[in-house]
């Protein structure tokens, strides 16, 4: 059960509120998000909802079936849009483009790259400075110098940032420079870090555990709206199955579910999700007619040269052909 609190109520309302889900039964938890305040309350005894829908201080009440409460799409009016600002929005009704190389790399490849992403009017630029990389020899990101580099260079030109966090002591490092925090598959389970992300006033994009349930993303995503966070995606990247032909299999099936479950803007990950460059366009075209509130690819000038991912990055011919193609699909499918 979701109770929504009135701004303005005392701390005496509140505290009859408490008591009084107590006594029914259910355990209350208190939550305070950028937006507003909530008690959501766990149990599972009947009652009659006018016993709290009376009381002073409360402006809805919602009983939601699912284990995960605020995420649901149960108890919200509408979808959740994510404004970025100057004009940036994800899961307003249009198809957001996130692109850019998987690692960054120097000051030439993000030059690079911001130009490719203006001329075709993308305004997110994705990339990773700190790297989850399997092998503790391969290159593991630039670090923080390589964010600071690149948030120069993409905040003159008015291109946001989606960059991945991999622990709470680079949240704060990292805080002034990216737009939007990524959650990688391999943390999408750290809930020590989706705890820190809920304190803060950015975005997070949380991407499906590698070998994670569409129920576990839903749950990552209520750790960091229930610690205050509510400006919050999913992200489906595809998961390891027993299919080798490709390196993960996209879950395309994740895109229309996540959007009936939960009220979150949810995106697609193609590249990850097949890991091989020449399937990545007809991946990412399916997952926007799934209905994808946006795309996020590896893309870099030159892919055969790039520090990771290379076999799965567009170069910026392939890449400008899928622009136009979402565009175009978008079109079609839009509203939908
Ligand atoms: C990435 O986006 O480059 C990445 C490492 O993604 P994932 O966490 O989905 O593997
Ligand atoms: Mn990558």
């Amino acid at each position: 059960m979701i109770i929504q609190l009135s701004a303005t109520i005392s701390p005496e309302d509140k505290q009859s509120i408490i008591s009084r889900v107590n006594k029914l039964g259910y355990k209350p938890n208190e939550v305070r998000t950028q937006k507003r305040d909530y008690i959501v309350a766990i149990g599972k005894k009947e009652f009659d909802i006018r016993i709290l829908g009376s009381m002073p201080g409360i402006t809805d009440i919602h009983r939601v079936s699912d284990d995960y409460k605020l995420v649901s799409a149960k108890w919200k009016v509408g979808r959740t849009a994510i404004d970025l600002g100057d004009g940036v929005f994800i899961g307003d009704g249009s198809l957001a483009i996130m692109a850019g190389p998987c690692s960054i790399e120097n000051e030439m490849q993000i030059e690079a790259t911001i130009n490719h992403l203006k001329e075709n009017n993308v305004r997110i630029m994705r990339g990773g400075v700190f790297k989850p990389r399997s092998s503790p020899y391969a290159f593991r990101g630039l670090g923080i110098d390589g964010l600071k580099l690149w948030y120069s260079l993409a905040k003159k030109a008015g291109i946001k940032i989606v960059s991945e966090v991999m622990q709470v002591s680079q949240i704060a490092e990292m805080v002034d420079y990216v737009d939007i925090f990524q959650v990688g598959a391999r943390n999408t389970q750290n809930f020590n870090l989706l705890d820190e992300l809920g304190k803060v006033d950015k975005p997070v994009m949380i991407k499906r555990g590698i070998s994670g349930t569409i129920e576990e993303l839903l749950s990552s995503a209520e750790y960091v709206f229930s610690a205050g966070n509510e400006k919050l995606m999913l992200c489906e990247r595809g998961i390891r199955t027993y299919e080798k032909a490709s390196r993960n299999t996209f879950d395309i099936n994740a895109i229309p579910i996540l959007r009936e479950k939960s009220h979150l803007p949810v995106l697609a990950d193609p590249s990850h999700g097949i890991g091989i460059r020449d399937y990545v366009e007809p991946i990412a075209l399916a997952a926007a007619i799934a209905g994808a509130d946006g795309i996020i690819y590896e893309t870099h000038q030159k892919p055969e040269e790039a520090f990771s991912d290379g076999q799965q990055t567009l170069d910026f011919i392939e890449s400008t052909k899928l622009i136009s193609k979402l565009t175009r699909v978008q079109a079609l499918s839009g509203g939908v």
